[in-house]
């Protein structure tokens, strides 16, 4: 018997989970995009792409694809995605279960100035001008136009379009992971000393969090959104062993 299982992904762990319950025979896979990024990395695994149209749709498409089991590994910032597909899960009785990694701890040397929303991290900056590296992805990045008095370097992995509407900006177009030792040479070469980073956790991008510590710059941390109470790993490796018990509980339990 072959069972369905509907990755939502968007992440390295996403693209790592789809890869190794791959090679077993009796799953079929199907790793879900938003669409976003140009030019995603080769998956490797069949793939759809695009958004479901809500709650309503992705019910539909679970459906309509007979889907065994959903694991929601998609990144801990993209709330709306994780909260439709608890709910659409709940509606149609299939089981769910999601890929969480844990989220970086401040250590001492960190200067973290934690806030609850991006449009909060630009209003941290303040007003006197500063120099900021914007390591938060392109989606959001137009929340600084709110805060043209600084000077952006802004990361991403795809183009900033349309630009911002403010004067001092470098755009640097760059997919991870960034090692600290890189992330530090940049920090200097723009004479950076603010980071906005989002609460991603996980090793790829850590380097720029390493590397303010190591020159003691601020990092503007945006909180992680809340997210749906549902059962959850924190690596790939956790949750493929977790799988089987979700697509068969009662033969996992032997009766
Ligand atoms: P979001 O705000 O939670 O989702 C917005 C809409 O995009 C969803 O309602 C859904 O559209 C669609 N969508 C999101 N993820 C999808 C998926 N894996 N497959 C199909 N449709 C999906 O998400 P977001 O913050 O825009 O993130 C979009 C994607 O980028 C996600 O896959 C996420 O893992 C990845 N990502 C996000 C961040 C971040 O900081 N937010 C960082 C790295 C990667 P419908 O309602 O029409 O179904």
């Amino acid at each position: 018997m072959t069972h369905r299982i509907l990755i939502l992904g968007g992440t390295t762990e996403a693209r790592q989970l789809a890869g190794k319950l791959a090679r077993r025979k009796d799953f079929s896979i199907t790793l879900s995009l938003a669409g976003r990024t140009e030019s995603p990395m080769a998956q490797g695994v069949p793939m759809r792409s695009g958004g479901f149209g809500g709650v309503q749709g992705l019910a539909a498409y679970l459906h309509r694809e007979q889907v065994d089991l959903v694991i929601d590994a998609t990144h801990p910032y993209a709330a709306r995605i994780s909260a439709n597909a608890a709910e659409a899960a709940r509606q149609t009785s299939v089981p769910i279960v999601a890929l969480r990694r844990a989220g970086w701890e401040p250590v001492a040397g960190d200067r973290w100035t934690l806030v609850e929303s991006v449009a909060e991290a630009a209003k941290a900056l303040g007003t006197a001008p500063r120099r900021v590296l914007l390591a938060i992805g392109r989606q959001e990045a137009g929340a600084f136009e709110t805060a043209p008095q600084h000077r952006y370097l802004i990361r991403s992995v795809d183009p900033i379009e349309p630009k911002l509407a403010v004067p001092d900006v470098v755009y640097l177009l760059a997919r991870g992971p960034f090692p600290e030792a890189d992330e530090r040479a940049l920090l200097e070469k723009y004479a950076i000393d603010t980071v906005v980073s989002k609460n991603s956790g996980g090793e790829a991008t850590y380097g720029k969090i390493a590397a303010a510590r190591a020159l003691g710059i601020e990092v503007i941390m945006v909180r992680r959104p809340p997210l749906p109470d549902i059962a959850s790993a924190e690596t790939v490796d956790q949750l493929a062993a977790m799988v089987d018990h979700f697509l068969d509980p009662v033969a996992e339990r032997g009766v």
